[in-house]
Parts: structure tokens; sequence; C-alpha cells
């Protein structure tokens, strides 16, 4: 088969030269995309690498020497049968067997020590007439190594009008004393920013942390604080764990897929979902992804990338070239541990 139109990343296939640059101007192929062990194979998440080697339509040399020597969590792949059955061990977490204790801890202490990622989950009760309105009474802030930085019932702003008893094992007396939602949500926020203004927090390299969670929007926005973008790792908006639909996969979902074990049955603690999305961005961090002095193509340096050449230049670049040049959309999490 003739391979000058076939793209370099995702082997996409065109009839024509023009089509193929078209394709690469709004495609934002690049190292740090999940990436096929065994063909190279570029993939927007890792659900359309996991169809790409386990199915419904995978590619059938990279299906077979997958099923030999893959890891069917992170999708990579081994020398040999017996380094993966070594790696599997590392790989796949289990919930953790209750060795933390579940008590109240709701002194959140400003503690410089306790490192610059957090992870944040919420528990909501239900609010309004018919109970659908989520109000947050239950949060917990976790350290990278898992240690609980908060935990605690949160008293809403409005009345409770169902406990969701059955998930949250919340009762009203648990949240008659407990601290209001907007001192909660202050409190929080300064823990975040660790001593900078948050109108003056412009870098992920300054002191404010790194916050980590699934569907941070939404436990934001029950706890009525804000927070800057560029310090959020949510894992319901991270293009590589998302569908290939470019929905959101659940939490519950993501922890079966990537981490190997079960979450959210029956009454729920948010630590449990702190833990998750916590080890979830760090499997992504860890990833080992070659790094570009300006790997966003939002960066400055890179603007110009495509738009500034030619159509009829372009064309006569090389698939390998044009992929090359090519940048990423999306702010990878390995950059973060660079
Ligand atoms: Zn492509
Ligand atoms: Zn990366
Ligand atoms: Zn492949
Ligand atoms: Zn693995």
């Amino acid at each position: 088969m003739d391979n000058r139109n076939k793209c370099a990343g995702c082997y996409r296939q065109f009839n024509k030269m023009e089509h193929l640059v078209e394709h690469m101007r709004i495609s934002y192929h690049s190292n740090h995309e999940p990436l096929c062990g065994i063909c190279h194979k570029h993939c927007r998440s890792f659900e359309s690498l996991r169809e790409h080697l386990i199915g419904p339509l995978p590619k059938a040399e990279c299906e077979r020497i997958f099923k030999d020597r893959g890891c069917d969590i992170c999708l990579n792949i081994f020398s040999s049968r017996h380094a993966l059955l070594h790696h599997r061990d590392k790989c796949h977490f289990s919930r953790r067997n209750n060795g933390y204790r579940m008590g109240i801890q709701d002194e959140l202490r400003m503690d410089n020590t306790r490192g610059k990622v957090v992870s944040l989950a919420c528990k909501m009760v239900g609010g309004g007439s018919d109970g659908s309105l989520d109000l947050c009474a239950r949060v917990c802030l976790i350290d990278e190594n898992e240690n609980i930085l908060f935990h605690t019932y949160v008293k809403p702003n409005l009345p409770v009008t169902n406990y969701r008893y059955d998930t949250t094992g919340i009762r009203p007396e648990y949240l008659r004393d407990a601290t209001p939602v907007r001192q909660v949500g202050r409190k929080i926020q300064d823990y975040l920013c660790n001593g900078e203004p948050i109108w003056q927090i412009r870098s992920r390299t300054g002191k404010a942390r790194i916050l980590v969670g699934h569907g941070l929007d939404h436990d934001l926005r029950c706890l009525e604080f804000e927070y800057p973008e560029f310090l959020i790792r949510d894992t319901a908006k991270y293009p590589p764990l998302m569908k290939t639909s470019k929905l959101s996969n659940s939490l519950k979902y993501l922890t079966k897929a990537y981490l190997g074990y079960d979450i959210q049955n029956g009454v729920q603690d948010p630590y449990e979902d702190c833990v998750a999305a916590m080890r979830l961005y760090k499997r992504m961090r860890a990833q080992d992804h070659r790094v570009e002095s300006y790997p966003l193509a939002s960066d400055q340096q890179n603007r110009n990338n495509f738009a500034s050449w030619r159509q009829a230049e372009l064309e006569r670049m090389s698939p390998e070239r044009m992929l090359d040049m090519s940048r990423s959309d999306y702010y990878c999490w390995c950059l973060d541990s660079k």
C-alpha cells in the first residue's frame, strides 16, 4: 500500500495529501498520546488504545502479542510473559484494607511538609423539593501518600430533603454541629493556595498546590470556592482517560479499568474517591514521554507550526515530518514530574 498519505501518528490513510494535511492541522498528535507498544499507533485515549488491542475490532497482530504479554490494566507490553507477571503485581491496586482510621480529622493544618499535590472528594446529600439538588455534606482531602489531611462533615446552607442514606450513610445528627459549607470551602482554598493570594497565582511552580479530583467543577461549586484551572488535575476531564466519544468516564469505571479494583459499593466514603483519583493521577504523571521544549500546541513558540507553512509546502512534507512538528492540545500530566 502507498504510505505517502498515511498519518504517521494514527495510521489513517487518506486519498489525497491535502486531506492528510487537514487531518494534521486538527489532530494535535503528540508524544503524549497513549501509544500501542507494538505498532506505535497514537491513540487519543486509553479507551481507543484498548479497542485497538483488545477489541471489539482489534488489530490482529497487536492483539496476538498483547494477549501473550500485555498488561490489561496499564496496556503496556512486556518483553516476556515472566516480565508481565512480575509487573502485574505492582500495577494491580487493591482497595486499602482499612489500614487507616476512619475518624474525623477536621483540623486542616497549614503544613508545608505535606507536599505539593492533594486530592479532594465530596459526598453529597439532596436539597430542594425533590431532593435532587446536590449539597456537600462530607469532604475529604488527602496528600500524595494517601494520608488524610482533612476529613469532615459539612453543614449545607440549605435544608437537606434527602440524606441519601444508602450511599452516604449520613444521618441528620452528623451534620447538626458540622462546620458550615462556606467556612469549609474557605479553609480548603487557603490550604491549596498555601500562602499565596489567589489572584497572584500565576504558575504551577509557585507555592500553591496542585488539586486532584474527579469532576472538580461540581465539587468546587458545591463548596463555594474557586481555584485556578492550571492547578487542577481532573480525572473526568483528562483526554487520555475520557471516552472515545469525548464524554467523561465515571470514577468507578476508571478505578476498575486502570487500577483494577472496585469502589463505591454500598455506603461511600469520600476518602476512597480521593485515593482512586490520586492513584490515577500518579499513574498518568509517571508516564514516560519524551518531552519537547515547548510541548503544547498553544505555546507561543508553536502557534505557527502549521499556520505559517503554506498548504503546498505542507503537502510536500513527509508524514513523519508533520508528526514531528505536531503538538498536544492538552496539558499532559507527565509534565508535572519534569
Ligand atoms: Zn492521525
Ligand atoms: Zn506526557
Ligand atoms: Zn498496535
Ligand atoms: Zn500494567
